[in-house]
């Protein structure tokens, strides 16, 4: 028995109701693979010895989340380019015996954005500065974005960002106008149930691609009011999926389907 696994801060949500252990184990059992998906409640003070259990126990990678995404890159032997200019891990790969850290989340949105348009030559405005604006922000600079600008309500964080992806830095105190670009995303926690607000944005319109990284609700109050302007929308359940995509290859070698775990996602967010 294989085991790749994940590494949480918290148990929040109970394993059966949890969106990524689901849709990865649906993936894993429909490829046939003898191998669990697991979560394991990790406290900050215990990282460093979860991360020698999980070599000592022959896992082949895990997923960390919050608060973990920083602080595990100590207990690891290298970084893969994205995860280094990103600054955080979340996906951990055995690699040869060696434990590379990897960032498979802007990877996935990149991933997701591509079923709508090509980023390269675009032009994009990102909402928010934080960990998956960072990981979005760098991926779409790499995947060949020509501009992009950076909209936070702390300014140092989103100037910060800004200068990392060589982009432009754009205060965010009242209503934001979206100027003339290509593709708008909500990278804030802004939106996610259950409270289910929305960003102080305007100038939406027909022409330009949305996405939100809120997978749940899918259809975010934002999205919402994205398509009643006629834009073509993305939802968050994409980005979470192609990440997880992304890290099973990593593991395995092997291809999941992405529409089961969709659809697995789906059911539990319906
Ligand atoms: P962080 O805490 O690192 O960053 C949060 C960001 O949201 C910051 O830029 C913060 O601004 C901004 N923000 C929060 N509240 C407000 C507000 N009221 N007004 C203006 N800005 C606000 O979180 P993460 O980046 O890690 O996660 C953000 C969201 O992305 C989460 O909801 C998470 O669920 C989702 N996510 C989705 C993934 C997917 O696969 N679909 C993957 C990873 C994350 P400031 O800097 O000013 O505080």
């Amino acid at each position: 028995m294989t085991f790749l696994s994940l590494l949480t801060g918290s148990f929040s949500t109970p394993a059966a109701e949890n969106p990524t252990v689901a849709m990865v184990e649906a993936a894993y059992k429909a490829m046939g693979l003898d191998a669990r998906y697991i979560n394991c409640d990790v406290q900050p003070q215990g990282l460093g010895d979860a991360v020698k259990g999980a070599r000592a126990m022959g896992w082949r990678g895990f997923n960390c989340s919050l608060p973990h995404k920083v602080s595990v890159i100590q207990h690891l032997d290298g970084l893969a380019e994205s995860a280094q200019l990103i600054g955080a891990v979340n996906c951990v790969v055995e690699r040869d015996g060696r434990w590379i850290g990897e960032n498979t989340d802007g990877q996935g949105f990149v991933s997701s954005l591509r079923t709508v348009i090509d980023p390269n030559g675009k032009r994009m405005v990102v909402l928010g500065a934080g960990g998956a604006a960072r990981a979005i922000a760098v991926e779409s600079m790499l995947a060949g974005v020509s501009e992009i600008t950076i909209v936070n309500r702390n300014p140092e964080r989103g100037q910060e960002l800004a200068a990392l992806v060589k982009g432009s830095f754009a205060p965010w105190d009242g209503t934001y106008t979206v100027g003339d670009v290509d593709i708008v995303v909500n990278a804030t926690s802004i939106g996610l149930a259950p409270d289910e607000n929305t960003p102080d944005v305007d100038g939406l319109r027909a022409g330009l691609v949305v996405a939100d990284v809120i997978p749940n609700p899918p259809k975010t109050r934002f999205l919402q009011a994205a398509q009643q302007q006629g834009a073509t929308t993305l939802d968050g359940i994409g980005m979470l999926v192609e990440q997880a995509v992304i890290a099973i290859r990593h593991w395995t070698g092997r291809e999941p389907d992405p529409a089961l775990m969709r659809t697995t996602v789906e059911t539990l967010f319906a």
